[in-house]
């Protein structure tokens, strides 16, 4: 079986730029939530591909050294994250190859679903891969095309892949992104401020480098980027939109702009809606930072119940899905959130997380809260009960693990100890994100696949 490889990742593009590595560099800083595995940067100075790609986070991999040797005015990086646990730099992106036609270097956010398929008939075939990626099926798919330009190699390549991608490739001298039919995975277009163009799976990027939010890229379609000219627009596929509604619930910056709409309210959203559906008596509604702040902001504002920072939340500790094992998961929650007992004691809280997964988090933080005097803990989510796991993109444990797959809402509620417990249903959820038809992909709430 192929590890899932590009889950949960951020790529970037910079065209047409004197220091693009530089705003690359940048742009992963903003972009660090999406992966905190490893870090890469390839840039191109029109006749070589220059690539530094190293595990840890962006500020780790690069110095000011470093970026110096990524010379030229295209450049794409990456940050990945990973919970399969796989040592190798190899299998940090971008993906760099030789080939007939040159140099590529390639950027992925999402998960081919056809992945081991293409594999297999590549290696029957001959091929001989270095890494476990998905990604790498497409450096061979391009490269075995039989078409003679790189564009019509990539069109070539992207009909041979399924699932979910959002993709940036660069050459010598062009770069080119690209989304999948369906749009899973977000990635937008802007304009720098001094010339050029950027591509970047969240807008945050664009705010940090100065760039202009145009629009996104559509599904299915590959924009070309080429010496002194607009992008070129080619829709490779029709586009049957299917975004992943995690992005607005927990993936996403809430500065950013997903899928045309801010993630800052859509989340606020969501409390409000939560607000509606699932009220109780309380005197404080407190948020799980930082994921649960801004539905408590707006559950607080729809309820009229006192906003309150309740739990401190240590930044210097990575996420805590990252460890392995569940007693590493459980010391880390401790490590990583504190309570406030002069807001808590006493009162009864509502408190707001975005999602349950294991409900590893969840348990520890009503405990904590009751530890710390609160006189009713009321849990409250943001989202619907993630029952099923992605396959698209989105880390999400086997559904063995999943709380909400294996017990009832009560079974639940008891395991970690709420005095209530309720999650938003699926329909609030698609009101507050404003969906007027079907094109949200909601798998992970109701195991309705897509692809
Ligand atoms: P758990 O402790 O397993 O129930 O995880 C729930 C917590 O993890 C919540 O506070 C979420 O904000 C956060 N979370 C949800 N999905 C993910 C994900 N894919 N990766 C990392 N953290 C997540």
């Amino acid at each position: 079986m192929l590890e899932d490889m590009n889950e949960k990742c951020a790529v970037v593009g910079i065209y047409g730029h004197q220091e693009a590595s530089k705003l690359a560099y940048f742009s992963l800083h903003s972009l660090q939530h999406r992966g905190q595995e490893a870090a890469g940067i390839s840039s191109s100075d029109g006749k070589k591909l220059h690539t530094i790609k190293n595990r840890g986070l962006v500020m780790r991999v690069f110095n000011e050294r470093k970026l110096e040797t990524l010379s030229g005015s295209s450049a794409v990086g990456h940050t990945r994250y990973s919970t399969a646990g796989d040592d190798s730099i190899l299998d940090a992106q971008p993906v760099f190859a030789r080939y007939d036609l040159g140099e590529m270097a390639i950027v992925h956010n999402g998960n081919l679903t056809n992945a081991e398929e293409v594999r297999n008939k590549l290696i029957e075939k001959g091929a001989i891969f270095q890494t476990f990626m998905d990604t790498e099926n497409l450096i061979h798919l391009i490269a075995k095309s039989e078409k003679e330009k790189l564009i019509d190699r990539i069109i070539d390549a992207v009909h041979r892949i399924e699932g979910a991608f959002s993709l940036v490739f660069l050459s010598r001298s062009k770069m080119f992104a690209m989304r999948d039919r369906h749009g899973f995975r977000p990635l937008s277009l802007g304009k720098l401020p001094n010339g050029g163009y950027i591509v970047a799976s969240e807008t945050c990027a664009f705010d940090l480098v100065g760039a202009e939010y145009i629009r996104d890229v559509r599904p299915g379609e590959l924009l070309v980027f080429s010496e002194g000219k607009e992008p070129e627009s080619i829709q490779v596929f029709e586009p049957t939109p299917k975004h992943c509604i995690f992005e607005y619930v927990y993936f996403a910056r809430p500065d950013s702009m997903v899928f045309g709409q801010s993630v800052y309210q859509t989340r606020k959203n969501m409390g409000k809606e939560l607000a509606k559906v699932q009220p109780v008596e309380a005197d404080v509604v407190i948020p799980v930072p930082d994921g649960g702040v801004p539905a408590a902001i707006g559950y607080a504002q729809e309820s009229g119940i006192p906003y309150e920072m309740g739990i401190m939340r240590n930044h210097y500790i990575g996420r805590t899905f990252i460890e392995p094992t569940q007693e590493m998961r459980d010391l880390k929650v401790k490590m990583k959130l504190s309570p406030m007992p002069n807001v808590i004691a006493g009162k009864r809280v509502i408190v707001i997380d975005d999602s349950i997964v294991r409900g590893t988090t969840s348990k520890r933080i009503v405990r904590m809260l009751k530890e710390a005097g609160a006189k009713e803990v009321h849990m409250r989510v943001s989202s619907p009960p993630t029952t099923d796991p992605c396959f698209y993109g989105v880390d999400t444990p086997d559904k063995d693990k999943l709380i909400a797959a294996n017990m009832t809402l009560e079974e639940i509620r008891v395991y970690i100890e709420a005095d209530s417990l309720a999650y938003l249903d699926e329909s609030s959820l698609l009101r507050s994100v404003n969906a007027t038809e079907d094109n949200y992909c909601t798998a992970c709430f109701t195991g309705k696949y897509i692809v």
